[in-house]
């Protein structure tokens, strides 16, 4: 069986596809751009795509020999998942191995933005710290805070659980479906949730039902101090609306790990303090990127064992 791994993974992982699989690695580790995703769809039975790779419906309009996508990853929004399911191929991803990385993020991401972490780092870096004094750089306080999630699936879960344990937090959610949780939360519509927090973390799939579900109007639901906290995909959030509403002091900061056009960051953005920026790290760690690989590779087993996969998108 054929397989192409579109990207550098874990040495463990790398391994394992080399004695099990014919595969095949790619030797740049960027996106697989369009005229690429054409070649490998006619050429392998099975790919090992991730974020950013242009499997976008045109990539299925020619001739087709792959079988599968086991997609190293949970967000699927690089793959036209209808076009790929209409050309023969069953798509699979990686949930699970990637909720409590992510989680612990939005966490470092809400703690950094309420007490300006990165913004005294930059002074302290710059020499600029003159010393502790009683009302210098006077930030958030999170503790017992309202924190609203948006998408309250297994990551807003897992954020929700941190921020009520961890920190005694209210959390307030919405989400499409009624949820059975075990730890206190109340849903509530999302114009609601968005005037009446503290916090509010972003946790949904980007879709083009959530593409820019905040926006202007929404961030001007938000309290003057409220932080919006984006774990999920950039195009959740209108970016040129959210650096005019962090330019006019509209909301009280942003902690960002995904953008509209990664890797590009606006330099309005990088120019601004108050929003703390991260290179989507939300799953960078050894354990966890083996253990999305591992999930990759049950699928590929699978597909090719002729059983169940595990991981259906
Ligand atoms: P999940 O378990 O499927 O949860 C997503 C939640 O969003 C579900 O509860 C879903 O509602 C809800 N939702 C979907 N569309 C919605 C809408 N239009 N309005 C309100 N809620 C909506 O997925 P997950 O594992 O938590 O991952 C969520 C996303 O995080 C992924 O798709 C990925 O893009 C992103 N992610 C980012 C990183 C990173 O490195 N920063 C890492 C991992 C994942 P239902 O329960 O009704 O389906």
């Amino acid at each position: 069986m054929r397989v192409l791994v579109t990207r550098a993974l874990t040495r463990r992982v790398e391994t394992i596809l080399r004695e099990e699989f014919d595969a095949e690695f790619r030797t740049h580790d960027a996106p697989m751009a369009l005229s690429e995703a054409q070649d490998a769809l006619a050429t392998y039975d099975a790919i090992l795509p991730t974020l950013g790779d242009a499997l976008r419906a045109e990539a299925f309009s020619g001739p087709i020999r792959a079988k599968l996508l086991a997609n190293f990853g949970v967000g699927v929004n690089h793959i036209d998942v209808a076009a790929a399911k209409a050309a023969g191929l069953a798509v699979t991803n990686t949930p699970g191995a990637v909720t409590d990385a992510t989680a612990d993020i939005a966490m470092t991401l809400l703690l950094m933005s309420a007490r300006r972490a990165s913004e005294g780092e930059r002074m302290l870096r710059r020499g600029d710290w003159t010393g502790w004094a009683p009302t210098q750089m006077l930030g958030a306080h999170v503790t017992g805070k309202r924190l609203g999630v948006i998408g309250m699936g297994r990551i807003g879960q897992a954020v929700a659980k941190r921020a009520h344990y961890g920190f005694g937090m209210q959390v307030i959610y919405a989400s499409r479906s009624p949820k059975t949780l075990d730890f206190p939360a109340r849903p509530a519509a999302l114009r609601d949730l968005l005037a009446s927090v503290d916090f509010v973390v972003l946790a949904v799939p980007a879709t083009p039902e959530t593409r820019h579900m905040i926006g202007a109007a929404e961030l001007a639901l938000m309290a003057p101090h409220a932080h919006l906290i984006n774990v999920a995909r950039g195009d959740v959030v209108d970016e040129a609306a959210l650096i005019e509403a962090l330019t006019a002091g509209r909301i009280g900061g942003a902690g960002l790990d995904v953008y509209e056009r990664e890797p590009s960051v606006p330099p309005a953005l990088i120019a601004l303090e108050n929003v703390t920026l991260l290179p989507h790290l939300g799953t960078a760690t050894e354990e966890v990127r083996d253990a999305m690989g591992m999930m990759a590779v049950a699928n590929l087993r699978a597909f090719r064992d002729g059983i169940p996969l595990p991981n259906p998108v």
